[in-house]
């Protein structure tokens, strides 16, 4: 599961190697990442648990490009993400990956269905297909009746799970969710990871998932501990 240094297999999602981030500089460099190698295989549910403070939050954003490394190697389904430029990385998020965050990030001018439509209407996807979608995706995170609000007319779990629809709207191979029940209250969370739980398998995709919360681990297939910007096993 992690640390093979020679990366991963066919069957990996993700094999990131020696991957380090430090922000800012001496006197204050704070050394966010210091050497992590992982495999995260295919079609699985991968938790990063760790404190906060701990570096998910880097570790998520390096893996799915929205930052790059100082030094280290990430491969995304075989693809040197490093060796992206701008364009190339806007691709990859845009393509193969389904982005979720803590504060769900809804536009709140537009209903549920809009939300969950969005990246469908981005790619000029026919008009009938994109209502097919929306509406199998609203049902699947259990939401068909709520189509036509809007983010504040729904409770923080029914937010989340509209975010969780919008992001596989475009059947990615990857899901990367940093804290997605870190706003939520206990019995929430639960619905929502045991929501991540059923969609990789019903969408047969793989997730990779931070929390701080131990009891979330029940959910994953695999499990990586980080701690001040190492891994444990
Ligand atoms: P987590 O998500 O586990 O809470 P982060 O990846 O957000 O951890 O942060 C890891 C470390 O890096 C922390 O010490 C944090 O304060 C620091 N850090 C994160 N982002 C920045 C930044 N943009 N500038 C400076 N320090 C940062
Ligand atoms: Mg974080």
């Amino acid at each position: 599961m992690t640390g093979r240094p020679n990366g991963g297999h066919a069957h990996d999602a993700i094999v990131a190697e020696e991957l380090h981030r430090t922000y800012g500089r001496a006197p204050t460099a704070v050394h966010a990442l210091r050497g992590v190698s992982l495999t995260v295989p295919r079609g699985r549910l991968t938790v990063v648990q760790g404190a906060s403070g701990s570096g998910k939050t880097t570790l998520l954003n390096l893996l799915g490009g929205l930052d790059a490394p100082d030094s280290g190697r990430i491969l995304l389904d075989g693809v040197d993400v490093c060796g992206l430029d701008e364009n190339g990385l806007v691709a990859l998020r845009r393509e193969r990956i389904g982005f979720v965050f803590q504060t769900f990030g809804l536009i709140p001018i537009l209903t549920a269905a809009e939300n969950v439509g969005l990246p469908l209407r981005l790619r000029r996807a026919p008009v009938g297909e994109r209502d097919e979608r929306v509406a199998q995706l609203l049902a699947l995170v259990g939401l068909s009746d709520h189509a036509r609000q809007r983010p504040d007319e729904l409770s923080g779990g029914q937010q989340q799970r509209v975010a969780i629809a919008r992001a596989v709207a475009n059947r990615p191979q990857l899901i990367i969710a940093d804290e997605p029940t870190g706003r939520l209250d206990a019995e929430t969370a639960l619905g929502v990871m045991e929501l991540l739980r059923a969609i990789v398998t019903a969408e047969n995709v793989t997730a990779l998932i931070s929390t701080h919360d131990p009891r979330l681990l029940d959910f994953a297939d695999e499990v990586l501990h980080l701690r001040d910007g190492r891994l444990h096993s």
